[in-house]
């Protein structure tokens, strides 16, 4: 009997009782390799020491004292060090208790910026489809996966959703990356249009998309038309690196391999990998000033923001993931990890594409690898496979997105930082058991 509501009503979960490095242990003493760092999280593992030591400190010190009086140590030095890693000119931080309240701070920043700057026309959001920006209901309206908005539909904002860019599956014969990029990236100029750009306030997007695609990165030049759309028509172009930032992609911002610096950017998970829940929206100083010049106040806040405990446990997890080099190790890591999926993979019939940066990889599964056609969605493969690599002991994020109108299956890994050589052989022995008893 549980009291706890539980994600999936009808699941009986097993009680999680320690971490160990890459490995959960549940009550049973069953040890699971976390393949996915729950949910793109745990870039660190379980039990790193720093950041243990560094949340005790600051409990001793200060637990917790509310920004509405006061500012802290932990939350100063951790935005000081953000700024100084983030790319562009990005050089304001507001901290929030996770993804979906950084993206939806990220909404309303962006909204009251034109406010504060006399131009109140301005009200719409452009997203793209297959996207997914967090669960509250101006993060949802932002998310483009119909399955996540079905049943709120009536009650989210309206947001339009250009295509995503997925090269695998709708780059054209023919058409060069780059052409297929600078094809999908002029939609959202089409669209700017058929809105009226005095009404349009951000384009958002995943630099690389995680939870409803797998680890699909974009094409070289994409991002790069993006921001030059953004700017000839002066709307705030917002990166929402939730789930692809704080080095999951093998450099601290994901956007930083494509060459461009958002208005606003949003992070989470990884920054507090999971030892405190912590998110953060990043802004330009120009969006901060006119804040300081129009009203002076941003409307909005929680209970949590800049909560120093959670501070101090992300300043940890930065010293990590940049003087410890853990960043330098996504990537080197993440190069071997999609090596061994390749050869352990990449002549299955039934894995049609192999993607992604650092420790942020996914497989597609489909039914023929000729036509990329996916299976029967009544077959919720990716639930069969979650369910085999768990018993087998790995912990991996399958999914069912839509693709060209169909359910499909995918699979996303993304493994604490730190895994070893033997470990990405475990992690690819115990995935291809998983495969092979669904898919032979
Ligand atoms: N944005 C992206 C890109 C995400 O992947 C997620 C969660 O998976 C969110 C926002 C929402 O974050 P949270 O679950 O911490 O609210």
């Amino acid at each position: 009997m549980t009291h706890v509501f539980p994600r999936h009503t009808k699941a009986t979960l097993p009680i999680a009782t320690r971490g160990e490095g890459a490995y959960i242990i549940d009550a049973q003493g069953k040890r699971y390799l976390d393949g996915s760092g729950g949910a793109a999280v745990s870039c660190l593992g379980h039990s790193d020491e720093d950041v243990i030591g560094a949340i005790k400190d600051q409990l001793d010190q200060l637990a917790f004292a509310h920004t509405g009086f006061f500012t802290s140590h932990p939350a100063e030095r951790l935005a000081d060090r953000l700024i100084a890693h983030a790319p562009g000119t990005l050089d304001r931080v507001y901290f929030l208790s996770g993804g979906s309240e950084a993206v939806e701070t990220a909404l309303k920043m962006a909204r009251q910026y034109f406010v504060e700057k006399g131009e109140p026309s301005r009200k719409h959001f452009i997203a793209r489809r297959q996207s997914y920006h967090g669960n509250t209901l101006g993060a949802l309206a932002a998310g483009g996966n119909e399955w996540r908005r079905a049943k709120f539909n009536p009650l989210l904002i309206d947001v339009s959703h250009i295509a995503p860019v997925h090269e695998y599956r709708w780059r054209e014969d023919g058409e060069s990356a780059e052409d297929y990029g600078l094809r999908v990236a002029n939609e959202l100029e089409t669209e700017i249009q058929r809105l009226g750009a005095e009404n349009v306030i951000a384009f958002i997007a995943e630099p690389v998309v995680g939870a409803t695609m797998g680890a699909v990165p974009p094409v070289p030049g994409y991002f790069k038309r993006i921001r030059e759309i953004c700017d000839q028509y002066g709307i705030l172009l917002i990166l929402d690196e939730v789930m692809c930032g704080m080095g999951r992609t093998g450099t601290l911002f994901a956007c930083e391999q494509d060459e461009i610096a958002p208005d606003i950017v949003t992070i989470a998970k990884g920054l507090g990998a999971g030892y405190q829940p912590i998110g953060a929206t990043l802004c330009t100083s120009e969006i901060y000033d006119a804040f300081v010049q129009g009203s002076g106040f941003f409307q909005h806040g929680h209970t949590y923001i800049g909560h120093p405990t959670a501070c101090a446990a992300a300043d940890a997890v930065l010293t990590k993931l940049t003087e410890g080099g853990m960043v330098a190790r996504s990537a080197a890591q993440g190069e071997k990890l999609d090596a061994a999926l390749r050869a352990a993979f990449g002549e299955h019939p039934n894995i049609g594409d192999i993607r992604g940066r650092g420790m942020f990889r996914g497989l597609e599964i489909v039914a023929d690898r000729a036509t990329k056609a996916p299976f029967d969605p009544a077959r919720a493969l990716h639930k069969q496979i979650k369910g085999a690599a768990f018993e087998a002991g790995l912990i991996c994020y399958p999914m069912g997105g839509t693709i060209d109108g169909q359910r499909g299956d995918h699979i996303l890994l993304a493994p604490p930082f730190i895994l070893s050589d033997d470990q990405i052989g475990e992690l690819i022995d115990k995935l291809d058991t998983a495969i092979r008893s669904v898919l032979g």
